[in-house]
């Protein structure tokens, strides 16, 4: 990890409690020093004591460790959820890591098409449970995990956001019910929990980078990488897996964003719409910052011997098929989007942007706005992230599933949601240097045919992709869809719209 001047231009302050005012807070003086050396890299900061009798911690964000999730979850299905008539919340270890710390598993859902039948018992994995969570067929899983890289703690933030979210609000939110009754949330929270433990910051207590190992996990070495994929494969294989989220941060790129696959256009399209719609379901992130390139799916890290094909993102992608697949990033610090940007971009997406200008809103960030009577100037003004904020976008993330499906109690116009990115995706590579795309790019930038074409593009996705059961039945439409690649490209070829 080379932090070195990254931190100190990003504003990376460390945190500080005291015993007497146990909230932590950031320090109030900017970083000092910042230098990498033997024993690793050393920050030098200030820090004012407020009184002569406290005892005051320090740490390098807010802190959240192995034994504060142990808590969480003990409170969660002890206190909070024991007996709950409405939440089916289900605890396991699913393995041990190689120092013998629990890997948990939570299985969370309404009892709404909940079966007798228990899951099976998956080789190698499981090893003290004698009964699995029971089993839910008519459901859509979502699978998420959290701290393969032990230091990237806004990941569990994140998550306790997604847990408070349909655990503290089914009695007063429908939407809450709406996705219990609708999804079943499979949770691996802490994939490195040695490594949490130890308080490293991306490695495992033997030193490797984990989420380097999907392609071969094994169960001896990497017990909770093979554990993520052995579900993922059984999930997909009995037809349930929708969508796979590994929770991570990031220390020098500003806000929260995606890192998902590169698909074919069509596909993009499809996978570029959830974090779209998260986008306009919390202010805290990001779609413009996020990144779907090939490149980013085999590239490899400074310092990291192997690619990130071995990252769960990718080799779930490949070993199950599935489409929404991701990684989801956030800054330890700073945002990028302030509110005005966010008002915006949320009245704008109700629209179909025509002029050529009003693209370039996504990319310069300065634009003028109209509130109330007075025209305005909207610029970046980054919010700071605290807990809430993390909190917040794994909120964003339940609605944002829900939207997917229509199923948002606050509907929103995912026609218009979608040709806005259609639109915007042909202009980026490698689509626009397709021949049959390139064709409809050209007919955009004529004004007298971009009315039309933009209409064409939407009846495009409308025809072929208008009933939701069959689009997101996962790996099964996946693997049909791979098979009709070519004629779909022939076609395309042909006539870009009309297939
Ligand atoms: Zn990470």
């Amino acid at each position: 990890m080379n932090f070195q001047g990254k931190l100190y231009k990003e504003g990376m302050l460390p945190v500080y409690r005291t015993q007497l005012n146990p909230q932590w807070k950031r320090i109030k003086h900017p970083i000092v020093s910042l230098e990498t050396n033997e024993k690793g890299l050393e920050v030098t900061f200030k820090h004012t004591f407020e009184t002569n009798n406290d005892t005051v911690y320090f740490a390098f964000t807010y802190p959240w460790s192995y034994s504060d999730n142990l808590d969480f979850f003990d409170y969660l299905s002890e206190k909070l959820l024991n007996n709950s008539p409405h939440i089916y919340f289900y605890r396991e270890t699913i393995a041990f890591s190689k120092e013998n710390r629990k890997i948990e598993l939570l299985t969370i859902s309404s009892y709404k098409g909940i079966t007798d039948s228990s899951e099976k018992m998956l080789t190698n994995l499981f090893p003290t449970d004698k009964i699995r969570a029971k089993r839910f067929d008519s459901k859509q899983y979502i699978f998420i995990t959290a701290r393969v890289h032990p230091g990237e703690i806004p990941g569990s933030f994140v998550l306790n956001g997604i847990l408070k979210y349909l655990c503290f609000s089914h009695k007063s939110d429908q939407n809450v019910m709406n996705l219990l009754d609708n999804f079943v949330f499979v949770i691996i929270p802490m994939l490195n929990p040695d490594g949490v433990y130890k308080g490293h910051y991306r490695t495992d207590s033997q030193g490797l980078n984990l989420n380097r190992f999907y392609m071969n996990p094994s169960p001896i070495d990497h017990p909770s990488i093979y554990a993520v994929k052995e579900l993922a494969i059984y999930l997909s294989q009995t037809k349930r897996l929708f969508m796979y989220i590994d929770l991570h941060a990031h220390a020098s790129k500003k806000g929260c964003f995606i890192f998902g696959n590169s698909l074919d256009y069509k596909n993009q399209v499809e996978i570029c719409l959830f974090p779209k719609l998260l986008s306009m379901n919390s202010r805290h992130f990001d779609y413009e910052a996020s990144d779907f390139s090939m490149k980013n799916m085999f590239s490899k890290e400074k310092g990291d011997e192997f690619s990130k094909e071995g990252s769960g993102r990718v080799a779930i992608h490949k070993a199950t098929g599935i489409m929404y697949s991701y990684t989801l990033e956030c800054n330890y610090n700073m945002g990028t989007r302030g509110e005005a940007l966010y008002d915006a971009e949320q009245k704008k997406s109700s629209e179909i942007w025509l002029a050529k200008n009003d693209f370039d809103l996504e990319n310069t960030r300065n634009f003028e706005f109209i509130m109330g009577n007075e025209k305005k100037i909207g610029f970046l003004e980054p919010e700071a992230y605290n807990i809430e904020a993390f909190e917040e976008i794994g909120k964003g993330i339940c609605l944002s599933i829900l939207d997917l499906f229509e199923m948002n109690l606050n509907k929103k116009n995912l026609r218009i949601i979608k040709a806005n990115l259609a639109v915007n995706l042909l202009r980026k590579a490698p689509f626009r240097f397709e021949p049959g795309l390139r064709k409809l790019l050209k007919s955009l930038a004529n004004s007298n045919e971009a009315k039309k074409t933009i209409r064409e593009i939407m009846s495009f996705f409308e025809k072929n992709n208008g009933k939701n059961e069959k689009i997101y039945k996962g790996n099964e439409v996946l693997k049909e869809k791979n098979e009709n690649k070519a004629i779909v490209r022939n076609n395309l070829k042909k006539n870009p719209l009309k297939m």
